[in-house]
């Protein structure tokens, strides 16, 4: 396989991770019980560094998803793999993903954990692809808005590859 070639730069992503970090501080109180919950697996280098950069107090929980369908556009119909284990009502919970692409799993996930009663729900991607919604949701802290291609590394993944590069570079299925 070629390697992939970059998109966003190793510099580039962790400078948007620390602007992104700075701004989340910002906007919760110290007294908030924030509660970041990754979305597995493509999230968690990304949800490794932006919690590290935060100067509040927080704590994290993982989710897993899987889509129904086959091929790597989501169709829609999400299904829950693994809920967060920890008690998150009366909190506030902050989604951290690696991509929207369609925009179908964000939508189930804000639904899903919405009914676990926390304070708040908000939302925070390292990626999207604009062009690509179906359906509206918002983003309230976004790293990089890109074009509809494929991308891999820091966390993201073709075929369970790459998800170790420090950078996020474009495959084609073709590699
Ligand atoms: P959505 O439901 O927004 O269409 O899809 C979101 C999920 O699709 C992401 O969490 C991710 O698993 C997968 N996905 C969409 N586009 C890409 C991509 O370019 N690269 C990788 N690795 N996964 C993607």
């Amino acid at each position: 396989m070629n390697m992939p070639v970059v998109l966003i730069s190793e510099e580039e992503i962790q400078s948007r991770v620390l602007e992104l970090a700075g701004q989340i501080s910002a906007d919760y109180d110290a007294n908030d019980e924030l509660v970041l919950v990754g979305v597995l697996k493509g999230s968690f280098i990304f949800l490794a560094d932006l919690s590290r950069r935060l100067t509040i107090p927080r704590t994290i929980e993982f989710i897993a998803v899987s889509s129904y369908g086959s091929g790597s556009r989501s169709t829609g119909a999400v299904r829950l793999v693994m809920d967060v284990r920890g008690n998150i009502e009366g909190k506030h919970v902050l989604i951290v993903e690696d991509i929207v692409d369609t925009g179908h799993t964000l939508k189930y996930l804000i639904g899903m954990l919405e009914s676990h009663r926390p304070a708040s729900v908000r939302t925070c991607a390292l990626v999207r692809k604009a062009e690509s919604a179906e359906v509206d949701v918002k983003v309230d802290y976004l790293g990089f808005d890109i074009g509809n291609e494929w991308v891999v590394g820091y966390g993201l993944d073709y075929a369970e590859q790459n998800r170790t590069l420090p950078y996020i570079g474009v495959v084609s299925p073709d590699d």
